[in-house]
């Protein structure tokens, strides 16, 4: 069963006269506990079909499903139901807000949900208890990391969009915020996708979408991910 599926996804970017295909008749699923990584070159297209799984922006043409429904027919306004109620997100540089605490951050997450985790327990659940009223100038990069996945999961959402989640990130560091990642995957039921260049990165997931041009290169589902750095 997929969470969300794509099919013949086609979107393109008018530049002035000139037309950018940046994506070109793609499909591909995103299943629900499971960490699937978007593969490519920088231009390939990651950054749009990632807009495309969260509901930043709709396909040229082409169909998405999230679950039982069609996000690619959607309006500004339901997109933007779809992203409060479903999709957390994770950025390369953390985006945490500089004078409000972690808790503070990751209370802005979830601020519209019901059923969300508190601060506290969505800090704990990366391994941040008691760093709640840390500033984030107060907090290396990879517990800034943290503190965002924090962010991002407290409302349970059904995806969780990581764009180059260690791209500001030493290797060590890297890991260690991919395997909170896998973890998020393996213990609960959010579907986990990670963008990125980086192909030791794909290996730790448990499917690869590989982009190149705006192209499909390869869609391996069901691989046994490999933990990163071996
Ligand atoms: P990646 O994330 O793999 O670097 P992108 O999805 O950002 O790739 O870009 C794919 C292609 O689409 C590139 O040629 C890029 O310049 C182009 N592109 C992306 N977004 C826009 C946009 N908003 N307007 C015009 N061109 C865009
Ligand atoms: P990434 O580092 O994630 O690949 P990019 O630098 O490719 O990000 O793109 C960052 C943002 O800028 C994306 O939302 C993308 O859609 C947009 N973008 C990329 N290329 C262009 C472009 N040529 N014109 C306008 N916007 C673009």
């Amino acid at each position: 069963m997929s969470l969300i599926s794509l099919t013949n996804v086609v979107k393109k970017y008018s530049v002035g006269k000139q037309e950018v295909i940046a994506l070109d008749h793609i499909s591909f699923e995103i299943k629900p506990a499971k960490m699937t990584v978007v593969l490519g070159p920088s231009g390939s297209g990651k950054s749009t079909a990632l807009n495309m799984l969260g509901g930043m922006d709709t396909p040229t043409s082409g169909t998405i499903w999230a679950d039982d429904q069609e996000i690619s027919t959607f309006n500004d306004g339901q997109l933007t139901l779809y992203r409060r109620d479903h999709v957390g997100f994770v950025f390369q540089h953390y985006n945490l807000i500089p004078n409000l605490t972690a808790a503070e951050n990751v209370g802005i997450g979830s601020q519209y949900s019901r059923d969300a985790m508190s601060p506290a327990e969505a800090l704990a659940s990366v391994g941040l208890a008691g760093r709640e009223r840390s500033f984030p100038s107060e907090l290396s990069g990879g517990q800034m990391q943290r503190v965002a996945i924090a962010r991002a999961i407290a409302k349970r959402p059904r995806l969780l969009l990581c764009d180059e989640p260690t791209g500001a990130l030493d290797s060590g560091t890297g890991r260690t915020v991919i395997e909170l990642l896998r973890s998020i995957a393996d213990t609960t039921d959010t579907a986990v996708v990670v963008v990125t260049h980086n192909a030791s990165i794909a290996a730790a997931g448990d499917a690869t979408v590989t982009l190149h041009d705006g192209q499909l290169q390869s869609h391996v589902q069901y691989q046994v991910p490999v933990p990163v750095g071996e």
